[in-house]
């Protein structure tokens, strides 16, 4: 049976850390805030906006929703942003996406200032990560990166195998296993034969949306399964992993609910509170 990695425990430690430097910043000076810009009713949009302003009321972070209407323009929406990165309270700034159809996603994600961007989706942060600068870290692959790195795991010429190419996962957690030395297979929806890149991998991330998809024939005998997909089947929030079965045959694998989602949360808190120390800086 695999070793669990939990992001539920892993997140509330970090919780009380961060409490901690909420409390340590304050006597510096230094007050953390985020704005989180959400535009429309899209009813997941709104439940991860609540758990990002619970989270920053849980450590002790000014936190302010910015509700646009969900027919607001273009213009509206980057007036909006341009204020956000011009005021002091707020040291990160977080577009909530999907955006309705009509608007522009990058246009919008451009106008947030790069030292602003929690997220770690600006174009200058994406070219970081890609040249190894330091920048700001899309949350999900760093809260991956966490979960691995605390549970002692070796990444050093690893195989390691992503299932999904997005800018917001896929494509930055490659990017960072790569950094860690691992040798990188990126997956996707053209992959031909896909479980011959599977059945390869010691560290195995699927990043895809499909329920169920990785089924145990796909993975190797002892390697890691990280899982980050969401989905809802019947009312249920399952990952990408057939999670019953897979567990038998993995060495190490991540629950959902409990496990990535739950780091990707303390990672915007992370990236929140690092934000407002090189502003302070
Ligand atoms: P996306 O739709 O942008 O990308 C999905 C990727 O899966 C694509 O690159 C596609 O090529 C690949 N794919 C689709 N079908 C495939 C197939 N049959 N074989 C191989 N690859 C296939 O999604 P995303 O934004 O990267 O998110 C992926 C999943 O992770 C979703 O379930 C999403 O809800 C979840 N997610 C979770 C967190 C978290 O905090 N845990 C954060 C972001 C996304």
């Amino acid at each position: 049976m695999a070793i669990i990695l939990s992001g539920k425990e892993l997140s509330e430690k970090l919780t009380q850390e961060q409490k901690q430097r909420v409390v340590e910043l304050a006597r510096e000076g230094i007050h953390p805030g985020l704005a989180v810009v959400l535009v429309g009713e899209d009813s997941a949009s709104q439940i991860y906006v609540r758990n990002k302003g619970k989270a920053c009321e849980t450590i002790g972070i000014h936190s302010e929703t910015i509700r646009l209407d969900g027919n607001c323009t273009q213009q509206e929406l980057e007036d909006t942003i341009n204020r956000l990165n011009q005021d002091d309270k707020i040291s990160g700034i977080l577009v909530q996406l999907p955006l309705p159809r009509h608007l522009d996603e990058e246009k919008a994600l451009a106008c947030v200032l790069p030292e602003k961007d929690v997220d770690g989706f600006h174009l200058i942060n994406a070219g970081k990560l890609f040249t190894g600068q330091e920048g700001v870290i899309a949350c999900t692959p760093k809260g991956v990166l966490y979960m691995l790195k605390h549970a002692g795991i070796d990444l050093k010429g690893k195989e390691a195998v992503i299932i999904g190419r997005s800018n917001i996962v896929g494509k930055p957690a490659a990017m960072l296993l790569l950094q860690e030395h691992c040798t990188v297979t990126i997956c996707h929806s053209r992959t031909k034969n896909l479980a011959e890149h599977t059945r390869r991998a010691d560290i195995l991330v699927a990043a895809i949306g499909r329920a169920n998809f990785v089924t145990a024939d796909m993975v190797k005998p002892g390697a890691v399964v990280i899982d980050v997909g969401i989905n809802r089947v019947d009312g249920k929030v399952v990952g990408d992993v057939d999670y019953e079965a897979v567990e038998k045959v993995a060495g190490y694998i991540t629950p959902v609910p409990g496990g990535v989602g739950k780091m990707t949360i303390s990672m915007l808190m992370e990236n929140t509170l690092e934000a407002a120390c090189a502003q302070a800086r």
